[in-house]
């Protein structure tokens, strides 16, 4: 039998859907919640996502506000921007897309940033929080995300074994520290690890956020793991109109005859990064505690 795929897209909706319902109500109060997409330099891919951020503000009934700036913009000058966004009283939440262009640091931007509008949760501050399991900073929309659809589905996380396949600040970490406060047992692998397989195999819980395509198969799996992909890789396609296709880090076919739930590429973790991105643009709005990540895991 195979796994049951994980609606990713309708566990969003139901997030956004509830986030235009608080915004309505803060309207009450004459508060609108603003976000500014800054993007600097004119890559393809990275306009489409910053307009589709823009856009699902918009239709969340918030102030979506992108500024463009050109590709040879001054780190001082993107700097002086982001000072203007901390001051500015109708912008509640501020994400700048990466990656920036070379002559930009970006860990200096994101340090620029007011973590109190750190929406993408990247800032030391946020993440300090998030590892001390503080409740009022902002945690990364992509790990969040994932605690949202495995909550949706009902996946016990107390007590279970969960491999996290990457470090990195956007994803891997973070991811660890959430299942962590989950009460699951964690295991984070990387480039380094030996015998990654073995990790793997050993997981009821499986997140993936590599960036290489197909890279677990089904049999690293244990039957019956609950398999989140992160990944979003670009394939050749030439039956596609677009010469290329999207496929996570999962080799989707071989792992859904193991798993017992799998998310799909795309339709799986990608529509929950923007809806919880909107969630933190409405908390940093409305000063509303971040849920309450210690309970995360709770269900059947
Ligand atoms: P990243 O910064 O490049 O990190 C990749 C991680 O994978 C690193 O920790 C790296 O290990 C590890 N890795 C690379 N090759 C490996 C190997 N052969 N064996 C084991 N580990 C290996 O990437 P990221 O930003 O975390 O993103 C990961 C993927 O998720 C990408 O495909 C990205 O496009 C996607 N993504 C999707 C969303 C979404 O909304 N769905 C959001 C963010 C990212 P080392 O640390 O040892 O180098």
């Amino acid at each position: 039998m195979g796994a049951t795929r994980i609606d990713g897209t309708t566990i969003a909706r139901a997030v956004r859907e509830d986030v235009a319902r608080q915004v309505r109500a803060l309207a009450a109060n004459d508060i609108v919640p603003g976000l500014t997409v800054v993007i600097v330099g004119d890559d393809p891919a990275s306009h489409v996502y910053v307009r589709s951020k823009e856009k699902a503000s918009k239709e969340a009934g918030m102030r979506g506000d992108l500024v463009v700036l050109p590709a040879g913009t001054s780190e001082s000058d993107l700097l002086a921007h982001l000072d203007r966004l901390n001051a500015d009283p109708a912008v509640h939440g501020i994400l700048v897309q990466m990656p920036l262009p070379k002559q930009i640091d970006q860990q200096r931007v994101i340090e620029r940033i007011a973590p109190h509008k750190d929406v993408d949760g990247l800032h030391p501050v946020n993440l300090g929080k998030l590892f001390g399991g503080e409740k009022d900073g902002f945690v990364p929309c992509t790990p969040d995300g994932i605690m949202e659809i495995l909550r949706a589905e009902g996946v016990e996380t107390s007590g279970r074994e969960a491999v996290v396949v990457g470090r990195s600040n956007l994803v891997g970490k973070p991811m660890a520290a959430l299942l962590m406060h989950a009460d699951a047992t964690v295991t984070v692998c990387h480039s380094r690890t030996r015998d990654l397989a073995s990790h793997v195999r050993r997981a009821d819980i499986v997140v993936a956020a590599i960036g290489k395509p197909g890279f677990i198969t089904g049999a690293m799996l244990k039957p019956g793991a609950v398999v989140i992909d992160v990944g979003i890789n670009r394939v050749d396609d030439a039956s596609s109109p677009t010469g290329f296709r999207l496929v996570g880090d999962v080799d989707f076919a071989s792992a859904s005859r193991v798993a017992s739930r799998i998310t799909p590429v795309p339709g799986g973790v990608g529509p929950m990064t923007i809806a919880m991105l909107l969630r933190n643009t409405l908390r940093a709005a409305s000063r509303l505690p971040v849920h309450d990540r210690v309970s995360a895991g709770a269900g059947a």
